[in-house]
């Protein structure tokens, strides 16, 4: 594995700087100095992934942008320390390559693959009080599910163990790598949010324009929906990163702030460090879309489009269950397929929840989920994702898409 030298001098004063700045959705830890330790602890572990595997993805990634190659990523929307069984984890990785062989075949391109892995336990969430009245629940990283004043109190310790499950899963995708078809390599993601976890793995990365700061805690990083305030710490924390960024893209989104996003992310128009993941509800797509993608085009940065057809799509059932239509989630994604063929821009990608094991979360496909199904096997920690029936179901309409 190559190694960086450890962060220190000018890149070390931007680093604080950067985590000075507001942070929205961070816990507050009850005892910071048992915070510190676990951080402290954190930066003695053994990184997840290795530079020369994301300096690889970052190569694939820009043929990505240059409208060589196609983007799948996916995953569930929160792993969880119950569910990282090597049986979950497995029925993950072995649908993402089917979606992926599926697209290679169908639509004659090579398909980049990043799973939502080895780092996703901590999530973003709309309110701080849930509806007893307790903390919410933010991820395995930081608090627990379960419905108690202490077990909804954030715990530092919570990091060490997301670490310890992340190293273990990466171990999984490594072994799922060798045994898949040759050169099949999938890299892991995140969502960058948890600041004290981010922070604890960094080395500095002369191999770039600039010297950047690379994340030994997965290859693909991205910021949410959330925490991607332009004042914000998330923004200039992953200004300094080496790692290909994501960035969510609502429907609130103006043309000017995505123009920003890039010029500050990537200041060097590098092809495809940038991944602007629109997600703005199959109604506000067509709409939303154009304007910014003429914008960003018009910057001369060459981003790659990714389109996130589940998170904007999200609502209550009439039995309360919090889903998402397949119908909608196909609507979208046509939309975004037909803003970019009218633009001439590439639709380079798709970043959805899915998961192998036979969950009946989201509404519609063949067999159809109905609402009544709903209950019989919701077992997400977040929010609902495809089951794998339906992610392949998904995966040939993309694949129709991509090829036309
Ligand atoms: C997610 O990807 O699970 C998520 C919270 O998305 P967003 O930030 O787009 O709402
Ligand atoms: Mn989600």
């Amino acid at each position: 594995m190559t190694r960086f030298p450890p962060l220190d001098g000018l890149l070390a004063g931007r680093l604080e700087a950067a985590l000075r700045k507001p942070a929205a959705q961070q816990p507050v830890w009850p005892d910071p100095r048992r915070a510190r330790d676990a951080v402290a602890a954190l930066s003695r572990a053994e990184p997840i992934v290795a530079p020369d595997e994301t300096a690889r993805l970052a190569r694939q990634l820009a043929a990505v942008a240059r409208g060589e190659a196609f983007l799948l990523q996916g995953g569930d929307c929160a792993e969880t320390f119950a569910d990282s069984t090597e049986a979950h984890q497995r029925a993950n990785l072995r649908t993402l390559a089917h979606m992926a062989a599926v697209l290679v075949h169908r639509a004659g391109l090579p398909v980049v693959k990043i799973a939502r892995m080895a780092g996703q336990y901590a999530k973003p969430r709309s309110q701080a009080v849930d509806a007893g009245g307790l903390p919410v629940y933010r991820g395995d990283m930081v608090n627990s599910v379960e419905s108690t004043p202490a077990a909804r109190a954030p715990d530092p310790d919570r990091m060490l163990r997301a670490h310890a499950g992340a190293a273990g899963t990466m171990g999984l995708v490594r072994e799922f790598r060798r045994g898949g078809p040759a050169g099949s390599e999938i890299y892991v993601s995140h969502e960058a949010l948890l600041l004290d976890y981010e922070r604890s793995q960094l080395w500095v990365d002369t191999s770039g324009p600039e010297p950047r700061l690379s994340s030994g805690l997965g290859h693909f990083l991205w910021i949410g929906e959330r925490t991607r305030q332009l004042d914000g710490a998330h923004l200039a924390f992953a200004e300094l990163l080496s790692n290909p960024i994501g960035i969510k893209i609502g429907p609130a989104t103006t043309p000017e702030q995505a123009v920003e996003y890039v010029r500050r992310l990537d200041p060097h128009g590098e092809p495809g460090r940038v991944t602007l993941v629109s997600r703005m509800g199959h109604a506000r797509v067509r709409d939303v879309l154009p304007p910014i993608v003429e914008k960003v085009t018009a910057s001369g940065c060459q981003v790659i489009w990714q389109c996130d057809p589940m998170h904007g799509n999200t609502y209550m059932s009439a039995n309360g269950y919090k889903t998402r239509h397949l119908r909608q989630i196909v609507d979208e994604m046509t939309g975004f397929f037909e803003v970019h063929r009218r633009l001439g821009t590439h639709p380079g990608g798709i970043h959805v929840e899915v998961t192998g094991d036979d969950v009946t979360e989201c509404l519609g496909g063949a067999p159809a989920v109905a609402e009544k199904d709903l209950p019989v096997r919701y077992e997400t920690a977040c929010d609902p994702r495809l089951n794998a029936q339906q992610a392949v179901g998904l995966a040939f309409l993309v694949a129709e898409m991509v090829g036309a």
